[in-house]
């Protein structure tokens, strides 16, 4: 225990005082529209609201407001950008007690000499990739697309699709080593450290050591403990980048073809929409007439020249290169060689072609890496709609027959959907040589929540219309998600941001699920941190 609590008066007043001496009264907040906002995410609201906010300002703030919260009894919810929606971080029992972590924002060190960074658990994947550019580096997977604002910590604790996962995984994949604050205050600290010099502590340079217990912190949704530093691998920037992309006339096709890129391990990632994301994508953005993404693409190229023949691709492929019906599957590639890259390019023409892919302009591919964290306006659709992502990572194999029977349930949907004004769409990525991420997107009216004026750009929000709230919209929706998801645990696939919302409990054994609650209630006694999240007991109202 770092202080002694045994002087904590029980109840909120109490509880904010020791707060407030903790981190500084200006990091306790408890006004109504600070509570509001951390007490829905993009999906729903949570079944109750925030008693406080507390912002710790370092790992040893962390540990001590962690212990005090424990020890008045309240439970803690940990929130990064609030980002996700999965009801993760909403108060779902009273006394909660939510965690803003984006004070601890800092990149710590970078040492180009050990191969390895190491930040604060609330540090973005935007700033993460602005402090290692100048030094020509980056972590292996390096961001969602969410990454303007969403952490590294939310993402290794409910886990990442998207850049540089095709070729070296999810978020977890690049951690060397963690220091994870568990909710009496203890730290926990994994990874082989090299000695502490004379004034310097012991510095982390590699995972494996015994069993893995960065592992264990990964994906667990914060149930176990919280991230306050994060040390991740990092890779030399690759100094070539190809571009290709095509388009298929069936999803099952497109989804086959990625399934070969995949085994063959050839795109660092990969982008596929159906022609429902397509409508929405080309509704809500003008990517040709856009200057900031022209110049964006330009920059990537090595030359003056050849940036500006990249932008003047993009402006002259304007939008008609997207095909309306189709199934366009974009794909990025890098290495260390021109020539590598270009051999790899070639190869995923061979698969497309094999697959009846045709060859469309490359600029989605372009604009994806060019941009990878941009605004994040997508949380609402073109009209103010509400959206909500749902996803699966199927095996391989499998991802075709998951797409045919999702086609199904949707079918099932469509007259109902027409008349409440719900349209749909799916995006598709792949997750190294193993997986295929499929998912399904709705958009509906409803109101919006305070996460969504966040999220948006003030000036974007400003043309959208302000749908009411829709309840029998939003419960139509709810229906069709249920049905999504017994498609996918039909299938057996698996879910990152499993939160509140996908059956991990119902996937496992009696004997794998005891240890989980094993773990459970060794690292969080008290069961204080997001209870009812992974399916863990939600345990009494403390
Ligand atoms: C427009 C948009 C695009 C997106 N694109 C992608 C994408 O490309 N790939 C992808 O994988 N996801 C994507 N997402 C989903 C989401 O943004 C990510 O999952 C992201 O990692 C969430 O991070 P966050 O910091 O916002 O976490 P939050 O939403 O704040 O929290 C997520 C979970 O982690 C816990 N948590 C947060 N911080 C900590 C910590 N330090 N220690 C312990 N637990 C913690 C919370 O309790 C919660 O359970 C997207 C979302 C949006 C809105």
């Amino acid at each position: 225990m770092p202080d002694d609590l045994s002087n904590i008066a029980p109840g909120l007043p109490a509880l904010q005082s020791a707060l407030s001496a903790i981190v500084g009264p200006g990091h306790v907040h408890a006004d109504a529209a600070s509570l509001d906002l951390h007490s829905a995410d993009i999906w729903a609201r949570g079944a109750e609201t925030a008693s406080l906010i507390v912002a710790p300002g370092s790992t040893g703030e962390l540990a001590r407001a962690l212990a005090a919260i424990t020890a008045a009894g309240f439970n803690i919810a940990p929130r990064g950008a609030g980002m996700s929606y999965t009801g993760g971080y909403v108060p779902s029992l009273p006394n909660t007690i939510s965690l803003d972590m984006t004070r601890m924002n800092r990149v710590l060190a970078v040492r180009p000499d050990d191969m390895v960074v190491t930040v604060e658990g609330g540090c973005s994947w935007s700033a993460l990739n602005a402090a290692l550019a100048p030094h020509g580096l980056r972590t292996p997977f390096w961001g969602p697309m969410s990454g303007l604002v969403s952490t590294i910590g939310g993402g290794l604790s409910q886990l990442n699709a998207m850049f540089g996962a095709g070729h070296y995984g999810t978020s977890s994949e690049s951690v060397v080593a963690l220091a994870v604050v568990l909710s009496d205050g203890r730290i926990i600290r994994t990874g082989a450290r090299r000695p502490a010099s004379e004034g310097k502590e012991a510095l982390p340079f590699y995972r494996h050591y015994g069993p893995d217990l960065a592992g264990l912190f990964c994906g667990d949704c914060g149930v176990f403990g919280v991230k306050a530093e994060i040390t991740l691998r990092l890779m030399r920037a690759p100094a070539h980048e190809g571009y290709a992309s095509f388009a298929f006339a069936t999803g099952e096709a497109m989804l086959r073809a990625l399934a070969e890129v995949a085994r063959a391990g050839l795109a660092s990632e990969s982008c596929a929409f159906d022609p429902g994301l397509t409508r929405v994508r080309m509704k809500r953005a003008s990517l040709a007439g856009d200057v900031k993404t022209l110049g964006a693409v330009a920059a990537r190229e090595n030359s003056f020249f050849a940036g500006a023949m990249a932008a003047l691709r993009v402006v002259r492929g304007g939008r008609s290169f997207i095909p309306d019906d189709g199934y366009p599957l974009h794909l990025v590639f890098e290495g260390r060689s021109a020539a590598g890259v270009a051999q790899d390019v070639a190869e995923a023409r061979r698969i497309a072609r094999a697959e009846g892919g045709q060859e469309i302009e490359d600029t989605i591919a372009r604009v994806i890496r060019a941009q990878p964290f941009p605004p994040l306006n997508s949380v609402l659709g073109p009209e103010g709609e509400r959206w909500a992502p749902i996803h699966g990572h199927a095996a391989l194999s499998q991802a075709p027959a998951v797409f045919t029977a999702l086609q199904t349930v949707f079918a099932g949907f469509a007259e109902r959907f027409a008349e409440a004004g719900i349209s749909t769409g799916y995006l598709f990525t792949h997750l190294e040589t193993n997986a295929i991420t499929i998912e399904p997107v709705f958009y509906w009216p409803d109101e919006r929540f305070a996460v969504h004026a966040v999220a948006v750009e003030p000036a974007h929000m400003a043309r959208l219309p302000s749908p009411p709230a829709n309840a029998a919209a939003a419960s139509l929706v709810k229906e069709a998600r249920a049905q999504v998801l017994d498609v996918f645990t039909r299938f057996g696939c698996a879910h990152f941001q499993i939160g509140r919302t996908y059956p991990y409990r119902s996937s496992l054994d009696a004997a794998t699920w005891g240890l989980v609650e094993h773990l459970k209630s060794t690292l969080d006694p008290a069961g204080a941190l997001n209870p009812g999240v992974l399916g863990l007991d939600p345990g009494q109202p403390r």
